[in-house]
């Protein structure tokens, strides 16, 4: 697959390329080249497959220049080794699960794509016995997250190590259970200082020729191409699900929005989604920009959906990209819709009284934009919002909105309890080389 930058100045790349490098060299984000649709009966043939069979039919189609078939088959089996149940609630309204991988949110998706592709494209010891002095060394910074996404997918991929830098004490027991408990190919460091500390001390590793040298550090960048590629697969699955001919609009819970990116490259591709929902909190850079044309980031305000809570969206840039800058054509596709906490919170009541069903405050919004757009007169009448994390991981919004307590998942449960293997440092960048 060959990648270009959303910028148009960088050269031309490979998929791979593209993966190892991150961020294009021109600042721009790399989108694939050309995004074909696929012809009907290429479609027709997938209808009610498997997610699996969905997933590496779309692989093949994608990556299969560069990657052999059996490796891609491989790495989605391995990478996506949880269920995406599609929860029906009433006619026409279902929930896609997205949250049953390790960290029990989405990100597990991408990341642990990322992780494996990444593997394979730096053609590192991946699978063919090399030592890790070889491999990639993964150096993330955390506040609590991105640590455990990143911990979980990279860990037990061969070729690859991660090394955690997070603040001690500083950090969810959930959170800090996810990585500091793997043990492997992960290394966790508290450091002594705070999360800013971590950070610089992650950037100034990365700038230091000398240990560049010695250690192939990469960073398992948030913008990667390589996380947006798997997301293609569940919107196509979910949507060659539901009955043909209906209509199916999708529901998306948006942050940085590279979630809804992956949705619109698979309508690129053919698949039969009919309309987009933006759902954000009142982080609405991008609803606001649908409705007045003018693009204007803000600083990022706090609320109850945090893994949303982002005032310049770094996926804008695809989406702008993607409709080669035509508003009017975006807002053919895509509706936005903003919603504040107390309406998150009353969404979460609304959900477990209708239908049962418990969703984080993330979700809730997914749902809040499904019923904004729920029209009786509306071409759509299949109705789809995306799932993002699971509920417990949002205890202390969820039981106060339902009334009742959220049991913790076993993994998790699990995890708090197992030992703690950390690697304690001072925020001295010698002291992180002499680990490295
Ligand atoms: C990251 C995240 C989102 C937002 O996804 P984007 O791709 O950044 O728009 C939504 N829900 C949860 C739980 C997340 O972690």
């Amino acid at each position: 697959m060959i990648c270009i930058s959303t910028r148009g100045v960088a050269p031309a790349v490979r998929f791979r390329q593209a993966v190892v490098a991150g961020l294009a060299p021109d600042g721009g984000l790399y989108v694939p080249a050309t995004l074909e649709r696929r012809p009907e009966h290429w479609w027709h043939a997938l209808r009610g497959a498997s997610f699996r069979d969905v997933a590496v039919a779309m692989a093949e189609s994608l990556l299969g220049d560069e990657f052999a078939g059996t490796d891609l088959a491989t790495l989605v089996a391995d990478a996506l080794n949880f269920p995406l149940p599609i929860v029906r609630l009433a006619d026409g309204l279902q929930a896609m699960e997205l949250f049953h991988g390790p960290t029990f949110a989405f990100k597990d998706i991408g990341a642990r794509t990322l992780a494996r592709l990444l593997a394979l494209s730096d053609g590192g010891a991946a699978g063919s016995g090399g030592t890790r002095a070889e491999g990639l060394t993964i150096l993330v910074a955390t506040s609590g997250d991105t640590g455990s996404a990143v911990a979980q997918a990279f860990w037990g991929v061969a070729g690859t190590r991660v090394v955690v830098l997070y603040p001690e004490g500083q950090v969810s027991a959930v959170q800090e259970a996810q990585f500091t408990t793997l043990g492997g190919n992960v290394t966790a460091v508290a450091v002594s200082g705070t999360f800013d500390d971590c950070q610089r001390l992650a950037k100034q590793a990365f700038a230091d020729e000398t240990l560049r040298q010695r250690v192939r550090l990469t960073s398992a960048n948030s913008i990667s191409l390589g996380r947006l590629i798997p997301q293609m697969f569940y919107y196509a699955y979910a949507a060659l699900q539901l009955p043909p001919g209906a209509g199916v609009a999708v529901s998306v819970p948006s942050g940085n929005f590279g979630n809804l990116v992956a949705g619109v490259m698979a309508w690129r591709l053919g698949a039969p989604i009919d309309r987009f929902v933006a759902a954000t909190n009142v982080n609405d850079t991008v609803p606001r920009y649908l409705d007045t044309g003018v693009y204007e980031s803000r600083p990022s305000i706090a609320t109850v959906a945090n893994a949303m809570d982002v005032g310049a969206p770094s996926n804008f840039e695809r989406l702008q990209w993607l409709f080669g800058g035509d508003r009017t054509a975006m807002r053919g596709l895509i509706t936005g819709n903003v919603h504040g906490d107390d309406e998150v919170r009353g969404a979460i009541a609304e959900l477990h009284r209708r239908y049962g069903y418990v969703a984080d405050p993330h979700t809730a919004i997914a749902y809040l934009g499904t019923q904004a757009s729920r029209h009786p007169n509306t071409p759509a009448p299949q109705h789809l919002f995306l799932a993002t994390a699971h509920p417990a991981k949002f205890r202390d919004v969820v039981e106060p909105a339902i009334g009742e307590t959220v049991p913790l998942p076993g993994a998790l449960a699990e995890a708090i309890a197992r030992p703690r293997m950390v690697t304690r440092i001072g925020p001295a960048l010698g002291q992180l080389a002499n680990l490295l």
